[in-house]
């Protein structure tokens, strides 16, 4: 059996949003008329359940997403804070404490209270440095509020920021995506992630694309601009450690890092994904439907074991995101069974077409490959090893 570890990292979902935007597919809902108050109650009934049945040792990352984290009032990011703080009261004194935010919903008091809560990373969806494509995303901020928002977790104390651009938007230019990312350098943060857009089921961007109403760049533009993005980073002294995250030495996000290592994490809030004693389980997803859930029992609407096969799978896929790709002897350690054997034709197929490279260690994506990641990622699942 892979081994099972006692959680480190705390996930937990904030699922309330200004409005939806066009092309966004998570659990997040229109915050008007929606009971915050009633949710957040809930999630302390799942807290308070979830660490008695499985204790925490001490924790090493805490990430609040969503959603919007920061469209909480002061009072109710205290509530959050605080009872995140009672239900993990043992923290490593290096936790990395990250709260998604999104321009628009920050101020100065807020992000006070953030940090005298111990939260010391934020994580700023900025998407992009011009109105016009802001606007036709469904974005509710503008450029000016994006450095407005930097420019007060700075004065809070935070030095810990990142932001999240995003590439193949509608109607955007190799230009344009330039331009973005030199106003995303010349903030000097320590940490970029950088997301081309998918358009995805149920959401309006889908609707507008089977309209043929959504302009999107043509597939070769689109790798222009991940080429483009890649080799400014790189020349700006980032290193990209994931196919979409760059980062100053030192300022990787260690709770993402520990999703790629397949490191279990507990999961809260509607709609959560978490990963505990070898089984994974989601959330119920509705606000509603997640509050009379959590009254009643662990708001849990699936749960599985995740078998040996399964966890080899993941363990490629999600390791394989990373620069440094997997190493032989962390998966013989954690399998028993050689990474070559159990993939000897995958790895021989990825190889010969360029995507993968045998590297001292282990293997990870060649240029080519990170291109392609999905195409790599799929090789490897599914395969009933
Ligand atoms: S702010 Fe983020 S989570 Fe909220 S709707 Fe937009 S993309 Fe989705």
């Amino acid at each position: 059996m892979h081994r099972q570890q006692v959680p480190r990292s705390v996930y937990v979902h904030i699922p309330f949003c200004k409005h939806k935007c066009y092309y966004c597919d998570f659990n997040t809902y229109a915050v008007q008329g929606q009971p915050v108050s009633d949710y957040l109650h809930a999630l302390e009934l799942e807290l308070h359940q979830t660490v008695e049945q499985l204790p925490p040792g001490q924790i090493d990352t805490i990430f609040v997403g969503g959603g919007t984290p920061t469209i909480l009032d002061n009072e109710q990011m205290r509530y959050l804070i605080t009872m995140l703080e009672q239900a993990f009261p043992d923290r490593s004194p290096s936790l990395e404490f990250t709260m998604e935010a999104n321009p628009g919903t920050t101020a100065p008091d807020k992000l006070q209270v953030m940090r005298a809560g111990g939260v010391n990373r934020i994580s700023f969806g900025v998407q992009s440095f011009q109105n016009e494509l802001l606007e036709a995303i469904g974005r509710i901020h503008r450029v000016d509020e994006v450095y407005e928002s930097i420019e007060w977790a700075r004065e809070a104390g935070f030095d810990n920021l990142s932001i999240d651009l995003m590439f193949g938007l509608p109607r955007q230019t190799l230009d344009n995506v330039e331009q973005s990312v030199n106003k995303a350098l010349a903030l000097k943060l320590p940490h970029y992630s950088l997301y081309s857009l998918k358009v995805e089921e149920q959401t309006l961007f889908h609707t507008w694309y089977e309209q043929n109403r959504l302009p999107l760049p043509a597939e070769e533009e689109e790798l222009a601009m991940y080429r483009l993005i890649m080799h400014k980073l790189e020349a700006a002294g980032y290193h990209q450690y994931e196919i979409s995250n760059f980062a100053s030495p030192g300022k990787e996000s260690r709770h993402n890092i520990g999703y790629w290592c397949n490191h279990s994490y507990y999961g809260l809030g509607a709609g959560a994904h978490g990963y505990t004693r070898g089984r994974r389980h989601v959330n119920v997803k509705g606000v509603q439907e997640y509050i009379a859930a959590a009254t009643a029992g662990l708001p849990i609407a699936e749960q599985w074991e995740v078998s040996r096969e399964e966890a080899m799978e993941d363990y490629m896929m999600v390791g394989l995101r990373m620069n440094e790709g997997i190493h032989q002897a962390a998966f013989r350690e954690q399998f028993g069974v050689h990474v070559d054997t159990v993939f000897a034709s995958q790895l021989a197929a990825c190889i010969e077409n360029g995507l993968l490279e045998r590297t001292i260690t282990g293997f990870r994506l060649t240029e080519r490959g990170r291109e392609l990641g999905n195409e790599v990622f799929a090789a490897f699942v599914g395969v009933h090893v």
